[in-house]
């Protein structure tokens, strides 16, 4: 027979004095130092290898919750959340991913609703797509009012800016852009079908992203992250398949 013992020592300050404390929610089991008061991992994990990193990320990116990811991957839901953070953080300012603008450019402006949390939570997406390129050129996170509307005028970069607009008959459209580029379309012109279009993709692929259990900062915080991610990785795609 062989047998091994192993002694475990806080990993905050090296005492032999401690005992369990259960597991953490991804199954690990946990011990509490009664020397320093630590409640930590018995056995931490060893830290992931880029790949599997870039596997765990592809998977929320298709459609894959984060409790579902807990299950299948055995990583903690926070770990992932602060993976997506750092991943959007490193990714580009969205007007590098754009391609060049060309004069005769004409820009689809239109807002989404979408929620957090809970249907009642609204928070309408605003987005600016090129017709020609299909890219999205702007887009703000906010709500159904003039001061989105600006914000994402705003965010058009200079070189689209001049080009010409197209959007539905709310007025807001009209306070913020100026009347020589802008065309009013009514609903049954089409003159929005391309971002239309776009929408139904979006919402295919990031229907439901928003987790119910999180808090409503972190929840908007964290729709503003997959959104960008989701746009920032569709113009790169197009650009990609262009140049
Ligand atoms: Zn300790």
């Amino acid at each position: 027979m062989i047998q091994e013992t192993i002694t475990y020592t806080c990993t905050n300050c090296g005492s032999t004095n401690i005992v369990r404390n259960g597991r953490n929610k991804c199954g690990s089991r946990q011990y509490h130092c009664k020397d320093c008061g630590a409640y930590r991992v018995l056995k931490p994990k060893t830290r992931r290898s880029p790949r599997q990193k870039a596997t765990i990320l592809r998977a929320c990116k298709e459609r894959c919750s984060l409790r579902g990811i807990q299950r299948i991957f055995g990583v903690a839901r926070q770990t992932v959340a602060n993976w997506i953070e750092a991943h959007v953080r490193s990714l580009p300012d969205l007007s590098q991913t754009l391609l060049p603008a060309q004069a005769d450019d004409v820009l689809e402006l239109d807002e989404l609703w979408s929620f957090v949390g809970k249907k009642q939570q609204k928070r309408w997406l605003w987005v600016a797509l090129c017709r020609r390129t299909r890219q999205i050129v702007s887009f703000y996170i906010g709500r159904r009012d003039t001061a989105s509307c600006r914000q994402l005028w705003r965010g058009i970069p200079a070189e689209y800016r001049a080009c010409r607009c197209v959007s539905d008959t709310w007025s807001t459209y009209q306070q913020v852009i100026p009347r020589h580029q802008h065309t009013i379309a009514g609903k049954s012109s089409n003159a929005n079908a391309h971002v239309e279009r776009w929408y139904n993709t979006l919402r295919q692929r990031l229907g439901r992203y928003v987790r119910r259990t999180m808090s409503f900062s972190k929840a908007d915080e964290q729709h503003y992250r997959m959104t960008r991610w989701y746009i920032i990785e569709y113009n790169s795609e197009i650009a990609s398949l262009t140049m």
